[in-house]
């Protein structure tokens, strides 16, 4: 057996019922297989490949917290410290009801080679919980992230692990965790990014992994002698990524026609409007269904009555921007059959594998989350940055580096593939860019 499926087996032997990492591994794992086979004695000998899949330190502990009827509620949640090979543990904290351990080590395995790429200096992480912030009341959410910051606080800092937002933490979760930090703490670092602008907070975080998404887009579609200009765009999800992906596509002359939630999803060949989108998602924070009853032009679907998603819909480019595996083989034949030329993904691992693997046979053009959406990771490396010099920049100068560094992604990634013989293969191309430094970082840092 190959050393490459030797690991693959041995992750998914020790690492039971946790599909999502499996997945994650075997699809970062396949591509490097010509790397790794070009140095199989020295990776072997170090046991590079295990240390890799395998997290520095995972911290499972239990949030309870009291709901406003003064019944105690309990959640499990996680921090998972992948890899710190190349810079302190960065990544997020996702809130969801289907959060399990699983989840966490699929994101905190695919955050370490997004870091990486990004030419910061940041190791992977990750951490969440199955609590579910939905339908609960500000009190309440601000009781459970003290409680869960009371024990995560005495495993992060500025320079030891870095939390940020994800699915279900925004602006109002990181505010609450932050207070809660700095209370116990009684230090005022960036230990958090993701802040508001009042606490050290950077400009354009709030926008950059949807804004990079489209610069990363437009710079993939250059290489291959295509314009962002004048093209049909699917979005899933109405989230932060989802929004401002939105956003960007429509600025940069696109026409965006779905967004989608949990239970449904709007087509609006008007395009979408994005400051009712907006006032409906970030200020209301209400379902779709607000959205379609204010806007004529637009179509509501449900998802579970009718069984279709906005993957049915003709465009020329899909965004996934919602959550792992919401794009599976049958709606890769749908968008295929509809003459989709590019997918590129906001979200982590929307894509199965089958499904991407349908869309590089049948010539879609198809960038992989952990480097189309590393935009929303650089600007929180800004962030601390800017908490380091105790300095604030401008919108315009974070959204320039932004830029800078989405294009820098590409390039890298578009060079390891040809590199290595695979030549519009950006899954290949991300992976080994993203692998190789931190394989530097980790064999000059001895066996640790
Ligand atoms: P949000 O919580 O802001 O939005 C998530 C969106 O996806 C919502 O519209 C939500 O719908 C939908 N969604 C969530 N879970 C499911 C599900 N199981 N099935 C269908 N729809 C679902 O999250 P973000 O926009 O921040 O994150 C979206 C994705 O992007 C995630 O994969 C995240 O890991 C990734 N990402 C986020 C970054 C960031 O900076 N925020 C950075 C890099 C990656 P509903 O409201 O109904 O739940």
């Amino acid at each position: 057996m190959s050393y490459v499926d030797e690991v693959i087996a041995m992750v998914v032997e020790k690492n039971p019922a946790q599909p999502e990492f499996h997945q994650a591994v075997k699809e970062v794992l396949e591509s490097l297989r010509i790397v790794v086979e070009a140095n199989e004695e020295a990776y072997r000998r170090d046991a590079l490949l295990e240390r890799m899949v395998t997290p520095e330190r995972q911290i499972l502990f239990r949030v309870p917290w009291v709901d406003d009827k003064g019944q105690v509620q309990v959640n499990n949640a996680f921090r998972v410290q992948f890899n710190s090979a190349i810079g302190p543990y960065k990544g997020g904290i996702r809130l969801h009801p289907s959060v399990n351990l699983g989840i966490i080590k699929f994101l905190g395995f695919e955050q370490v080679f997004k870091n990486s790429l990004t030419g910061l200096p940041i190791g992977g992480g990750k951490g969440g919980s199955d609590f579910d912030p939905k339908g609960k009341s500000d009190r309440e959410i601000m009781a459970f992230c003290q409680s869960f910051m009371t024990e995560l606080c005495k495993h992060i800092g500025a320079d030891t692990d870095v939390p940020a937002g994800d699915i279900g933490t925004g602006a109002r979760e990181i505010g609450y965790m932050y207070g809660q930090y700095k209370r116990i703490r009684n230090v005022y670092e960036g230990v958090l990014t993701g802040k508001g602008l009042s606490y050290g907070g950077s400009l354009a975080r709030k926008e950059a992994t949807g804004y990079g998404l489209l610069y990363f887009t437009k710079e993939m579609l250059k290489a291959n002698n295509m314009d962002i200009a004048g093209q049909t765009v699917a979005v899933s999800g109405s989230g932060n990524v989802a929004i401002y992906a939105a956003e960007k596509a429509t600025e940069m002359g696109a026409k965006v026609v779905t967004v989608s939630d949990s239970t449904g999803w709007i087509y609006d060949p008007e395009g979408i409007d994005i400051d009712l989108l907006k006032e409906v998602k970030e200020v209301k924070r209400a379902r779709l269904t607000e959205y379609a009853a204010a806007r004529p032009s637009a179509q509501y679907h449900d998802k579970k009555a009718e069984g279709t998603n906005q993957w049915t819909v003709k465009v020329d480019i899909a965004l996934p921007c919602a959550t792992q595996n919401e794009l599976l083989l049958e709606d890769a034949k749908n968008l295929v059959a509809n003459g989709v030329k590019v997918v590129a993904e906001g979200a982590n691992m929307p894509t199965s594998i089958e499904a991407t693997e349908y869309f590089q046979a049948n010539g879609v053009i198809f960038a992989p989350g952990k480097a189309a959406n590393a935009g929303g990771v650089a600007t929180s490396a800004l962030e601390m940055s800017q908490n380091s010099e105790r300095l604030h920049w401008t919108f315009e100068e974070v959204d320039e580096k932004l830029q800078g560094i989405m294009v820098n992604i590409f390039r890298n990634l578009d060079a390891a593939a040809k590199q290595y013989g695979m030549e519009g293969n950006y899954v290949a191309g991300a992976n080994i860019a993203g692998f190789l430094k931190v394989v530097d970082a980790m064999t000059a840092q001895g066996i640790v």
